[in-house]
C-alpha cells in the first residue's frame, strides 16, 4: 500500500466521523491501529488531521504525491497532510484571508516533520510566476539552519526542537509563496551548559567539531574531538547513530549561504559558537579566602574566547570572577567564590548562545522578508515544543508544559467557539458537548497576583531574602487548596505519591509533572552581562525598562502568540506517538490511548458528530454537483440555495442528513457526501 493511491483508501475508516460507535475509545484506537499497520498514518476527524509517527520513510511525500493532492477536494483522496495544506491554501485564496495550521502533540510525535512537509508542499507545488525561486529555497533552507542551532537529541527525540517556532508563509494574490517571517519562543538555553544522561547539546556544536574544515577548526582554536569539551559530553552520548554531524554540517553551511549570511557573519557566528566551547573548559581555583581565581593554565584557555568574542582579556577575567554591584551611583566589583564563578561562566555561555540564536532568527527573517508592499495573505505554521516529562523537570519544562496548556486552551476555545458561532450565524440548532476545560490549570500558572508566575516574580524582587524553599512556602500558602497543585506537604493527601521537599507537582491536562525548584534563582533573571552587551549591542534589552523575569516575559510572549493565532482561521494537525522507543511498526495501545484522551480527540469527534461534519457554500456545492440533476444542469437560473435544495432532494438526501443554513449547506455525515462524490465520479 506504500505510496499507492486509490480514490479512497479502504483500510478501516478514513474519517472518524464515519465510525459507527463514535463514542467508543476502543473503536477509535482499533481504527487508528489498523491503519497504522497498513502504513496509513493519517486519519481525519472532519477537517482535523490525526497523524501517527511511522518512524520510517513511507514514500508518500514525493512531488507526484503533491501534484495529486493539489486542488483536489479534501475527502476525495486518502487523508494526507498535503490535503490539509492544499485545503488551507485554497480557502486562503478564495476567501482572501489568513490561516494558521496548529500542529500539536508530545515530544517526538512528528510535529516538526509535519511542519516541514507543509512548507515543502507550498514551496514546491504553488504556482511560480515571478523570479522568486530563491525565496522558496530560502524558506526551505531556513529549516536546517534553525534546527542546527535550536534542536538537540533528547531522550524523547533525536531531533527535538528546543525552541518554539511560529512561521508565517506569505502568498501574493496569485498564490505564489513570496516571503516568510519567523517568531521564536524561549530557547532552552540551559542545554548549552548541561545535558541529562543520554542527551546532547545543540546539534551545531557537534557539527562544527566533526565537520568543520581543518583550517576553520585551527582558527577557532578547536580540536576535532568532542570529548575534549565539557559542554558536549555531560550526557555521555556525543555520537548518535541516527545523526551524521558531518553531512549535516555541509547542509548547514550551504543553507547559511543560501539565506545570505555573509562570509564575515558566518565566521563571526562560528567564532561565538567556538567561544562557548572554550568557556566551558575554563576552571577556577579558590584562593586563600575562597574567592575564584583563574590559574595560569587556564589563562591560555582565555586566549581563544578573548579573540573570538573580541573582548579585552581583563574584561573577560573580571566578568568571570567578579560581580558588579551598583551602590550609591557607584559600581563596585565584588569577588565571587569559586562555586559562584562557575555559575557566572555558565550564565555567560547561555546568554551568548541565546543572543546568537536571536541574531540568527533576525538574519533569517531579513532574508525571508518580502520587500514588495502589495497586500499579502499568510498561512502560519505553529510548531512548538510538545508536552514533556523527564526524570528531572526544571524551569524550562515548566515553561514548555505551560505553553502546551495554553495551546490546548486555545484549541478548546476555537473548536467550541467557531462551531457555535457558525451554527448561530447560519441559524442552525445544535447541542453543546461538554469538554474538560483546562483553563483552571492555565490560571494556576498565570493568574495575576495568585498564579505561580506571579509568586515567582514576587520572590525575585526580594533578592537575598528569597530562596527556593521560601518560594515553595509561598506557593503552598497561596495555592495549597488548588486541585491541580501538589507540594511535599500536601502530596500524601492528594495523590499518595510522595514528593521531595524541594519539588512541586502540577496535574497538567496531559499528565502529572514534578518540577524541581532548586536553582530557580539562576534561571529567573535575564542576565545582564557587560560582555554580552559588548558582543550584541543591538539586541540587548532596553536597560531603562524595569527588568522582567524570564517567566513573565514568556507569559507575555505567549499572550502575543495567542492573539496572532486567534486572528487567523485555524486548521489542526494532531500528532500521536506510537511508542516510546522510536520504533517503526510498534503501536503501544496504552500510550496512544493516553494521548487520544488528553488531546481531547474523542470530544472533538463528538462535537463533529453532534454537529455537521461538512459544510459547503451553496454556490460551490451547486457548481460541483449540478450535473447530477436535470433541473440544475447545465445552469441553475434561480437562487443558489434553491438549486441546492432541488439537487439534494433529487439525490435522495433524507431531511436529517443535512440542513440548509443561510449561505451554506451543512451535511451531517461524510458518508452522504461520499455517496454524492461517487455519483459525480460515475457521471463524469
Ligand atoms: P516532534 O517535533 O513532535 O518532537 P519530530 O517531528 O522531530 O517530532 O519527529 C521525530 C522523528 O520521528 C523524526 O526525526 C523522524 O525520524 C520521525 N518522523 C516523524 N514524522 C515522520 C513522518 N511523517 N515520516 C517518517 N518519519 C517521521
Ligand atoms: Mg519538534
Amino acid at each position: 500500500m506504500e505510496g499507492a493511491l486509490t480514490a479512497r483508501d479502504r483500510v478501516g475508516i478514513q474519517d472518524f466521523v464515519l465510525l459507527d460507535s463514535y463514542t467508543s475509545e476502543s473503536a477509535f484506537l482499533d481504527n487508528l491501529r489498523k491503519r497504522f499497520h497498513e502504513n496509513l498514518i493519517y486519519t481525519y476527524i472532519g477537517t482535523l488531521l490525526v497523524s501517527v509517527n511511522p518512524y520510517k520513510e513511507l514514500g508518500i511525500y514525493t512531488k507526484k504525491q503533491m501534484d495529486i493532492y493539489m486542488g483536489v477536494n479534501f475527502f476525495e483522496l486518502p487523508p494526507h497532510i498535503y490535503a490539509l495544506s492544499d485545503n488551507a491554501y485554497r480557502t486562503m485564496l478564495m476567501e482572501n484571508n489568513n490561516h494558521v495550521i496548529l500542529i500539536s502533540g508530545e515530544s517526538g510525535a512528528g510535529k516538526t516533520e509535519s511542519s516541514k512537509k507543509i512548507l515543502q508542499f507550498y514551496a514546491v507545488s504553488c504556482p511560480r510566476t515571478s523570479l522568486l525561486d530563491n525565496v522558496r529555497d530560502r524558506l526551505l533552507l531556513s529549516n536546517p539552519v534553525l534546527e542546527a542551532f535550536g534542536n538537540a537529541k533528547t531522550l524523547k527525540n533525536d531531533n527535538s526542537s528546543r525552541f518554539g517556532k511560529y512561521m508565517d508563509i506569505q502568498f501574493d494574490f496569485q498564490g505564489e509563496a513570496v516571503g516568510g517571517h519567523i517568531l521564536s519562543y524561549l530557547l532552552e538555553k540551559s542545554r548549552v551548559v548541561h545535558q541529562n544522561h543520554g542527551e546532547r547539546n545543540f546539534h551545531i556544536f557537534y557539527q562544527l567539531v566533526e565537520g568543520a574544515e581543518d583550517g576553520l577548526l585551527r582558527w577557532l582554536g578547536l580540536e576535532r574531538n568532542c570529548q575534549l569539551y565539557r559542554y558536549l559530553v555531560q550526557g555521555q552520548c556525543a555520537k548518535v547513530s541516527s545523526i551524521s554531524d558531518k553531512t549535516d554540517w555541509r547542509t548547514v553551511r550551504k543553507a547559511l549561504s543560501v539565506i545570505e549570511i555573509s562570509e564575515a557573519d558566518t565566521e563571526h557566528l562560528f567564532g561565538v559558537i567556538a567561544s562557548v566551547l572554550h568557556l566551558g573548559n575554563i576552571r577556577f581555583e579558590a584562593d586563600a579566602r575562597g574567592y575564584a581565581t583563574l590559574n595560569t593554565l587556564t589563562s591560555s584557555v582565555l586566549v581563544s574566547p578573548v579573540q573570538l568574542l573580541g573582548v579585552h582579556v581583563q574584561v573577560l577575567r573580571e566578568g568571570l570572577t567578579h560581580r558588579k554591584i551598583e551602590a550609591r551611583a557607584e559600581e563596585v566589583l565584588s569577588p565571587l567564590t569559586a562555586e559562584h564563578a562557575i555559575y557566572a561562566r555558565d550564565a555567560l555561555a547561555k546568554a551568548i548562545y541565546g543572543r546568537t540564536f536571536a541574531w540568527l532568527v533576525n538574519k533569517t527573517n531579513e532574508s525571508l522578508a518580502n520587500k514588495d508592499s502589495t497586500r499579502k495573505t499568510v498561512i502560519g505554521l505553529l510548531d512548538i515544543y510538545g508536552f514533556e516529562v523527564f526524570h528531572v523537570n526544571s524551569f524550562e519544562q515548566f515553561c514548555i508544559n505551560y505553553c502546551n496548556e495554553k495551546l490546548q486552551q486555545l484549541f478548546i476555545q476555537l473548536t467550541l467557539k467557531s462551531e457555535q458561532e457558525e451554527y448561530e450565524a447560519e441559524g442552525i440548532e445544535w447541542e453543546a458537548v461538554p469538554f474538560f476545560n483546562n483553563k483552571i490549570i492555565c490560571d494556576l500558572v498565570e493568574e495575576k497576583h495568585r498564579g505561580i508566575i506571579s509568586v515567582l516574580d514576587e520572590e525575585c524582587l526580594r533578592p537575598g531574602e528569597a530562596s527556593d524553599l521560601t518560594f515553595l512556602e509561598k506557593l503552598e500558602e497561596k495555592l495549597g487548596g488548588h486541585p491541580h497543585f501538589v507540594t511535599h506537604k500536601l502530596a500524601d493527601q492528594k495523590t499518595r505519591k510522595t514528593l521531595e521537599r524541594g519539588d512541586f507537582r502540577l496535574l497538567h491536562y496531559a499528565g502529572e509533572v514534578t518540577y524541581c525548584v532548586v536553582g530557580k534563582e539562576h534561571s529567573s533573571w535575564q542576565s545582564k552581562n557587560s560582555i554580552v552587551k559588548h558582543c550584541f549591542p543591538s539586541i540587548e534589552p532596553d536597560s531603562k525598562k524595569r527588568p522582567e523575569t524570564v517567566a513573565t516575559q514568556f507569559k507575555s510572549s505567549l499572550a502575543g502568540l495567542t492573539e496572532i493565532l486567534m486572528s487567523k482561521e485555524p486548521w489542526y494537525v494532531r500528532c500521536l506517538k506510537p511508542n516510546n522507543s522510536k520504533q517503526s511498526g510498534c503501536f503501544d495501545d496504552v500510550l496512544v490511548r493516553h494521548q487520544v484522551k488528553y488531546l481531547g480527540l474523542m470530544e472533538h469527534l463528538r462535537v463533529r458528530r453532534a454537529g455537521f461534519a461538512y459544510r459547503r457554500r451553496f454556490e460551490v456545492f451547486l457548481q460541483r454537483y449540478k450535473a447530477l440533476c436535470p433541473d440544475t444542469w447545465p445552469h441553475w437560473k434561480g437562487k443558489p440555495a434553491d438549486g441546492v435544495q432541488r439537487l439534494v432532494i433529487h439525490l435522495g438526501y433524507r431531511p436529517d442528513e443535512y440542513k440548509m443554513g443561510r449561505t451554506k449547506i451543512f451535511i451531517r455525515h461524510p458518508r452522504t457526501l461520499f455517496a454524492t462524490e461517487d455519483a459525480f465520479e460515475m457521471c463524469k
